[in-house]
């Protein structure tokens, strides 16, 4: 999702405006310079434009003088945001502290869009006008108190952000999920697959341009369909075509493409190699939710179990949050269990937290357990928002470097508070100077 960050001096009225916006679905207290505010990113949309719109009156920036503070703040906001909300107080006209915003907005070379607010009447109108001497091109009457003028700004608002992708949830929701069942030669894999769909499934969908021969299947599990992907690579009579590692792995990756959620298939008869740890890190970094599935569970004796669960604890503890099952595709056992783990991954993986919720829970992380000082300084956690879904991405905006360490955690915390089980979070920062 696009960052609009709204900007402009004090009493200028941001925080109305905001409110206007996002239809007065959360609180935003006073606009009091230096105070730092409960929330500052709301979830907006216009249109079919989504976007985050960011208040920043209360940053702090640790220069002094209304004009400094607020083209700080400014500057600040341009460097992390996608587009700029500069909102002027017509009624007053152009101040100081107006044009050292400005100049600072030209030197971003971001997008901006001047609202000139307070324009309650007509009697105002010439006084919106008067911006045009700021150099920030044409100024968007408006009021913020009555709701005028505001569709027309948003529209301005919505031509400059980057468009939002097409939701792939919009695609086809009823649509099968797609599997992709990978894991090294011999673990199981096409046994597994004729144990689940048979061995004389027929054909039903070759997709071109993808695989050379590539072909999924549409299987019933657990009373539903679901599709595998180029079940071609994985069942026996083509096997003389996978050929080399190299293409293994190239199957594998073009699989994973097409894919939204993978099994990664194990055989528990023999140690853990190097191949399975290498499978598993192709899906984590292609973004696709995980199941580990451990196949030949029937092959199993104490002493084998022991050394298997030190091998997982050991190789596999990056993936530590993943669903696990152990099954037999010879016998059958628990293969239905891959089921509700494949749900478990996926509802993981779709899942859209607000922004407004998102960043009530974090500042009770933060307030918890703040950041590590830092070179003699205190990180802060300004807003973090949810960029997209599918795999889960978040951006956090910061005003330091934040450890790994304490990255982890705020990612580890993410999975227990909203159930990120099974689906790999990527988690980056923006950091202000
Ligand atoms: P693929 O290369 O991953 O498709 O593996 P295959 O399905 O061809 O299986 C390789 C070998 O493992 C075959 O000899 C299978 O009979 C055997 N196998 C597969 N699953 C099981 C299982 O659950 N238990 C046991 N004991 N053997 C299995």
């Amino acid at each position: 999702k696009p960052v609009v960050a709204v900007v402009g001096r004090p009493n200028v009225g941001k925080s109305s405006l905001v409110n206007r916006i996002i239809g007065r679905r959360e609180a935003v207290v006073e606009d009091v310079p230096g105070v730092t505010r409960d929330r500052v990113a709301y979830d907006a949309s216009w249109q079919s434009q989504e976007f985050t719109l960011v208040d920043t009156g209360g940053w702090e920036t640790g220069v002094s003088g209304l004009a400094g503070v607020v083209a700080g703040q400014a500057e600040f906001a341009a460097r992390a945001a996608d587009a700029i909300l500069f909102v002027v107080d017509a009624t007053v006209g152009t101040t100081d502290a107006d044009e050292a915003v400005a100049r600072v907005l030209r030197r971003s070379g971001k997008p901006v869009v001047l609202a000139a607010n307070k324009v309650d009447g007509e009697l105002q109108e010439a006084d919106a006008l008067a911006l045009w001497n700021l150099g920030m091109g044409e100024p968007f009457p408006v009021s913020a108190l009555h709701g005028r003028g505001t569709g027309d700004m948003l529209d301005a608002v919505a031509a400059v952000v980057p468009q939002t992708p097409e939701r792939e949830e919009d695609e086809d929701e009823d649509a099968p999920r797609r599997i992709a069942l990978v894991g090294r030669p011999n673990v199981g894999k096409s046994s597994l697959l004729n144990r689940i769909a048979g061995e004389d499934r027929v054909v039903v969908d070759a997709t071109a341009g993808t695989t050379r021969d590539a072909v999924d299947e549409i299987v019933e599990l657990g009373g539903k369909p679901w599709t595998f992907i180029d079940t071609a690579g994985i069942r026996r009579r083509f096997r003389a075509l996978q050929g080399a590692d190299y293409y293994a792995t190239v199957r594998t990756s073009q699989a994973l493409d097409r894919a939204e959620v993978a099994v990664v298939l194990m055989d528990v008869s023999e140690p853990l190699a190097e191949q399975d740890i290498r499978v598993v890190e192709q899906v984590v970094e292609s973004g696709r939710a995980l199941v580990l599935a451990f196949n030949k569970w029937d092959t199993l004796d104490d002493e084998r179990r022991y050394y298997l669960e030190k091998e997982i604890d050991r190789q596999l503890s990056r993936v530590s949050w993943a669903p696990r099952v152990n099954i037999s595709a010879s016998t059958g056992r628990h293969v239905e269990r891959l089921v509700p783990a494949l749900e478990t991954s996926l509802a993981g993986w779709d899942t859209r937290i607000s922004t407004g919720r998102l960043n009530g829970w974090l500042k009770e992380l933060v307030a918890a357990t703040p950041p590590p000082v830092r070179g003699g300084k205190q990180p802060k956690i300004l807003f973090a928002t949810q960029a997209a879904a599918r795999p889960p991405q978040f951006v956090l905006f910061t005003t330091g470097f934040l450890e790994d360490n304490y990255r982890r955690f705020i990612e580890r915390r993410l999975r227990e508070d909203f159930g990120f089980h099974g689906s790999p979070i990527k988690l980056t920062m923006r950091i202000r100077e």
